[in-house]
């Protein structure tokens, strides 16, 4: 591939930004940006061919883009308040590209003798530049793979939407007392709704639940408050076991605190006021974990 020749075929297609151009050849120059790719392209021909320099034109007139590529300091700056009062170690950044902007793309490269996905999408740009701004605002690191906080940005209704996950605490509990079930058991008789027939139910007494109390009621709201979350839910090992005690070293089990706002908290002290307030249970060993140990506990 000839660079200047690909150069003024892009530049035929009609008005391009300068990252949108630079996304062309993305995979050369490393260390550069798209923006600084582009722009040497078009100075590059500009010598070349010793006509006046054109700077880029006005992003908003990008036949490909349509301006986008120059909202990620805006898109950036929406993420960065989002995320504030969240803590939050890792990240990672989504962009939803609606389907005529990809076909933008793919005219491009075709109308300038490139591969289909030659050079980079408007997509990983989008998510690579908005990213980079955000990291170096809150001191966080990308994680594609289990990120504490999901930025995604819809192109289409011009919205941020923030998703936080979920954070885990793995631990041992033991079951001092009989007739304590590992979750909260719902009353089959009423549904769950302590009502029947216009009464208190009578075999829950009332409550909705078959058992006055269970590990899960004893355990996960002391982490969900400890983590400033929304919910909590209790995942034990191995089978409900009601009727028996569960003594010697525990059961494995984790609980998953929704939309934490905090994640570094003090798990020994967690785990004291749940030995100090829990008449049913005990817990030990309380330890950071992951989605996995949630479902293999
Ligand atoms: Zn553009
Ligand atoms: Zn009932």
């Amino acid at each position: 591939m000839d660079l200047l020749e690909l150069t003024r075929a892009a530049l035929d297609t009609g008005p391009l930004c300068d990252p949108c151009l630079g996304r062309l050849v993305a995979d050369r120059g490393f260390g550069l940006t798209n923006a600084q790719r582009g722009r040497s392209l078009r100075i590059t021909v500009s010598l070349a061919d010793d006509h006046p320099y054109e700077p880029h034109a006005d992003s908003e007139q990008c036949w490909v883009c349509e301006g986008e590529s120059a909202r990620v300091d805006s898109f950036a700056e929406r993420a960065i308040t989002a995320l504030d009062g969240w803590e939050i170690a890792t990240y990672q950044v989504g962009t939803r590209v609606p389907p005529l902007l990809e076909e933008n793309d793919r005219l491009l490269r075709d109308d300038t003798g490139l591969g289909e996905d030659a050079g980079e999408p408007l997509q990983r740009e989008l998510n690579r530049e908005v990213g980079k701004r955000i990291g170096a605002a809150i001191g966080a690191d990308v994680d594609l793979d289990r990120p504490d906080a999901l930025v995604l940005i819809d192109l289409a209704t011009d919205e941020i939407e923030l998703q936080v996950n979920s954070a885990f605490v793995y631990g041992r509990y033991r079951k001092l007392a009989r007739d304590v079930p590992q979750t909260k058991w719902p009353c089959s008789d009423c549904g769950q709704t302590g009502m029947r027939r216009g009464a208190p139910c009578e075999a829950c007494e009332g409550t909705g639940y078959r058992y006055g109390t269970s590990v899960e009621q004893q355990t996960a709201p002391v982490v969900r408050e400890a983590m400033g979350g929304s919910e909590a839910t209790f995942h034990g090992a191995g089978r409900e076991d009601v009727d028996a005690r569960m003594l010697g070293e525990g059961r494995p089990f984790v609980v998953e605190v929704d939309e934490p706002r905090q994640r570094s908290v003090d798990l020994d002290r967690i785990e004291r006021a749940i030995n100090e307030q829990a008449d049913a249970a005990e817990v030990s060993g309380l330890q950071d974990a992951t989605r996995d140990a949630a479902s293999s506990a």
